[in-house]
Formats: structure tokens, C-alpha cells, sequence
């Protein structure tokens, strides 16, 4: 089981946001740990106020260090107190970070918890990152209002390759970017649709021949849409 741990001023974002479907089940089951953390408990003024001006000038607020320093390191004390003593990831989720694959996807799915750190209005104060984060991650290059969208695609890639959250095992071996390449075109009922026939092979029920159909399909699709894939792995593929 792998924990999620989101640090964020918006936590019913991150609940709602994953828990329906397969990441809602996965989670109802125990295969998945999912706590959001409210930023905003851990700021201890008047108002919990947890942002403040830019020093130097310049539009919008920022989160500030103390806030998050103290939601963190309440979060870090509990997973400890929970039996986990390895080192503890500690991901940023910035627009200025690496950028998010399935690839990283499958390095953290091995972790047994993770916390993720979701920022705000302009970002969070540099001297708490310097402190606390241990991998900054972006989920491409934009820029979004908030680090809750990345978290929840995070903890969805991560979730689907815990063993025990997709139904069929299988099923994520034969994905896109497992290999290197996209995945196949796939069919389902009818035979016929509008016109449109399923490809011969694939009702043949000869597996040897539906298999090179795939991976021939796979390498023809990848070449046509992501042709940087195949260079990217020195795929030889014919
Ligand atoms: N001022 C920051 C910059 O230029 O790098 C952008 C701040 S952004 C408006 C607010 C928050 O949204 C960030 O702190 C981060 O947590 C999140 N965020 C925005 N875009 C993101 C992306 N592409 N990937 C991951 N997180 C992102």
C-alpha cells in the first residue's frame, strides 16, 4: 500500500477529486492511503492566515514558510509514529519542476508514503521548499492556479499501478509508454459499426497473429503521434 499525504488550502479539492471511480474503490479497499492536509490548521494567527506580499514588489501573495513548515512536519511525525523510518519523499508540485511520466510514475508507486506539497497564488516561499522538498514535479508546461490538479493526476498514475487497484493485473502492462510505445487501436461490440468493420485478425482467434498485429499497430501509431518516443528509447522498430 502506498500513502498519499497532500499538504494543501484546499483539501476537499483532493478528496472529491479522487474519490469516485477506481481511486475511490482502491481507497474504500486499503490498497491506497489518502489524507489532504489543510495548510490553513497549521497557521497559528488571528485570522489562519497563510499568505502574505512578495518581498521586492511585484503582483499577487505568497504562501509563507511557517505554515507549511508546521502542516509538514506534524504530517512527518505521524507517518513515523505509523512504523515508516525510510527516508520520506517529499514532492513539490511546480510548473519548474520535472516534468511528470510514466516513467516517475512507476518509481513512486514503490513508496510507501509520500506526502505532495500543492501550491497557491504566486507559489510558497523559497526557504521552506529549500527545507522540506525532496523532488520537485511539474505536470507540463503551463501554468495552473494551483498545485491540486497535478497532485490528484500524481496520485492517479501512481494509484493504477499499485498491485491490486486495477481489477485485471494485465491490464496496465500493455498500456501506452509501457515499452516505449503507445498502445494498439482498440474494439469492443459490435462487429459492425456504421459501416466500420473490426479488423479481420483480431476475430481470427489466432493469438500468435493478433499479437503482431498489435505491436505492428502500436509502432506505426507511436511513429505517426509520438514519433519523439521512439528516439527516446532507440526502439528498433520496424
Ligand atoms: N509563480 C509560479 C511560477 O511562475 O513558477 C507559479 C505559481 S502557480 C500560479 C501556483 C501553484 O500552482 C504552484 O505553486 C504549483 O503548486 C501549482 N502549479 C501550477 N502549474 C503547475 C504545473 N504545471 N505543474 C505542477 N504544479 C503546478
Amino acid at each position: 500500500m502506498t500513502g498519499f499525504h497532500v499538504l494543501t488550502l484546499f483539501p476537499e479539492m483532493i478528496i472529491n477529486g479522487l474519490g469516485e471511480s477506481i481511486t475511490g474503490r482502491s481507497i474504500e479497499r486499503g490498497f491506497v492511503g489518502l489524507e489532504a492536509v489543510n495548510i490553513r490548521d497549521y497557521a497559528f494567527n488571528k485570522h489562519h492566515k497563510v499568505d502574505d506580499y512578495i518581498y521586492g514588489g511585484g503582483a499577487g501573495m505568497l504562501m509563507q514558510a511557517e505554515p507549511v513548515y508546521q502542516c509538514f512536519k506534524a504530517v512527518e511525525e505521524r507517518i513515523r509514529e505509523g512504523g515508516n523510518i525510510k527516508p520520506l519523499r517529499c514532492i513539490y508540485m511546480t510548473p519548474q519542476g520535472r516534468v511528470f511520466n510514466q516513467q516517475i510514475a512507476k518509481e513512486l508507486s514503490g513508496e510507501e508514503d509520500i506526502i505532495i506539497l500543492c501550491g497557491h497564488y504566486e507559489g510558497i516561499d523559497e526557504r521552506v521548499l529549500e527545507e522540506i522538498v525532496t523532488d520537485n514535479i511539474s505536470i507540463g508546461d503551463y501554468v495552473l492556479t494551483g498545485g491540486e490538479l497535478p497532485a490528484m493526476v500524481l496520485i492517479d498514475a501512481v494509484s493504477r499501478l499499485i498491485p491490486g487497484v486495477l481489477n485485471n493485473e494485465a491490464s496496465s502492462d500493455t498500456e501506452s509508454f509501457e515499452d516505449g510505445l503507445l498502445e494498439y487501436p482498440q474494439y469492443s461490440r459490435p462487429e459492425v459499426w456504421r459501416g466500420k468493420r473490426v479488423p479481420e485478425v483480431l476475430l481470427s482467434g489466432h493469438h500468435e497473429n493478433v499479437e503482431k498485429w498489435r505491436r505492428a499497430q502500436s509502432v506505426i501509431r507511436t511513429r505517426e503521434r509520438r514519433p519523439d518516443l521512439l528516439s527516446e528509447t532507440g526502439c528498433r522498430c520496424h
